[in-house]
């Protein structure tokens, strides 16, 4: 066996579990994205409901506003009416008092409608919020059993990257640049055992003069196909 091929195969082998403890992560974070989309349509009713209701205030106020001006103009009516002289101005203002007076009731009776209606929106808004309460209520322990799980995994992932950096830094430089080069672009193994006389990793055939380099440990070859790094092991590699 090559000797650089051990400390290869040992750092795959590192970067395996730390591959296989970051799927894992990737399961959790997946988990996590889901209940929150879960939860996402009622955040959105709630956020609309409570617009709804600010609208509601709103016109509620701006009529109380209205009416509060219509009222004391009326008053001011009143006013002139018991200061006025002749009978003329008492029926000129009389009528127009009447008049002011239905156009008042009007708003007043607009401002009891918006009154109510704000309300209204106002208990939905609170209906809505309450029941975001309760879906997240209801998601809690889930969430809570994924963040454990999260933290013990993250634990691996630290031992596992530890493992990875140690394993690493016995493998010359060029050797473990090559290497990692080959790993950014597969996803899994890249050091390959030969599956009788071809590649193990995409089955194309490996010249005789090479796969007897190969198995004599004298070099570290690379498939021409696809470019795994090769080695020979005890049951694959035999003719
Ligand atoms: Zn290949």
């Amino acid at each position: 066996m090559h000797p650089d091929l051990e400390k290869l195969l040992v750092l795959q082998a590192k970067d395996l579990d730390l591959l296989e403890v970051d799927l894992e992560l990737r399961a959790l974070l997946d988990q996590v994205a889901s209940l929150d989309a879960d939860l996402e349509r009622g955040r959105q009713e709630a956020e609309a409901a409570r617009r709804a209701a600010a609208a509601g205030v709103k016109r509620r106020e701006d009529v109380e506003a209205k009416v509060e001006g219509l009222r004391v103009l009326q008053e001011r009516r009143r006013q002139r009416l018991e200061l006025a002289k002749t009978a003329r101005e008492l029926q000129a203002l009389g009528s127009e008092l009447e008049l002011a007076r239905s156009v008042l009731a009007k708003e007043e009776a607009e401002w009891f409608r918006a009154a109510e209606q704000a309300n209204d929106l106002a208990a939905r808004a609170d209906a809505a919020a309450a029941r975001v309460a309760e879906a997240e209520a209801a998601q809690q322990p889930a969430r809570e059993e994924i963040d454990a799980r999260q933290k013990e995994v993250q634990v691996r992932r630290e031992a596992a990257q530890a493992a990875r950096r140690s394993a690493a830094e016995s493998v010359a430089g060029p050797l473990l640049a090559r290497y990692d080069r080959l790993r950014s672009v597969r996803a899994k193994e890249v050091v390959v055992a030969l599956r009788g006389d071809a590649c193990g990793a995409c089955f194309t055939a490996v010249p005789m003069s090479r796969r007897s380099h190969i198995r004599a440990g004298l070099l570290l070859d690379g498939c021409e196909a696809c470019g795994v790094i090769l080695y020979a092991d005890s049951e694959g590699g035999s003719e």
